[in-house]
């Protein structure tokens, strides 16, 4: 089944230098990057794209590691990659969420870490559900940002200016 992922390279994953590296092991997929920028994360995009999290004891730590607050950065490089089983293919190669359990072999297993406070620092976030991708995609991009559409999309006019959103 043809998907979309979305994946972000987090503020330590910049920090240490690792976009290359990050690029080219999602080359190994064969998947077709279809969107990426530079993203300042503000509060409020952290806070819907962690919704699931909020009650989590770690979700304040989360929001300012994903802001970058940790790493001196407020940025992330944020992609959508496109292709057959697209979702899957990048957690495997992502790896376990606690990096201290992740494949050693995979991105989080070779770059995470478990910081003192306990937030599992793992360089990289891949959606983990059709269901998530879908959400964090049209949260993260809009539709002309992107080179593929497999979700719908509406043409909608803007001060007299005629651009697509997501139905
Ligand atoms: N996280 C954490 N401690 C935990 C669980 C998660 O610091 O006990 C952080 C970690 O950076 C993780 C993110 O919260 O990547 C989102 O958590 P989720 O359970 O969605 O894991 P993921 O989908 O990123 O593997
Ligand atoms: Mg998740």
């Amino acid at each position: 089944m043809v998907q979309q992922t979305l994946i972000l390279i987090k503020p330590d994953g910049l920090k240490k230098s690792l976009t290359g590296n990050i690029l080219s092991r999602l080359s190994e997929t064969k998947l077709e990057i279809a969107a990426a920028k530079v993203v300042k994360v503000s509060r409020k995009l952290a806070e819907e794209h962690y919704s699931e999290l909020k009650d989590k004891p770690f979700f304040e730590d989360l929001l300012k590691y994903i802001q970058g607050e940790f790493h001196g950065r407020r940025k992330v490089i944020a992609m959508v990659y496109h292709g057959e089983d697209a979702i899957k293919k990048v957690r495997q190669l992502a790896g376990a969420t606690n990096p201290e359990e992740a494949d050693p072999t995979s991105i989080r297993g070779s770059y995470g870490r478990i910081t003192t406070s306990g937030v599992y620092e793992n360089a990289i976030h891949a959606s983990s559900s059709e269901k998530d991708a879908e959400r964090e995609i049209k949260l993260w991009f809009k539709p002309e940002e992107i080179i593929f559409h497999i979700y719908p999309v509406k043409e909608v006019t803007r001060h007299n200016v005629k651009e697509l959103d997501w139905e």
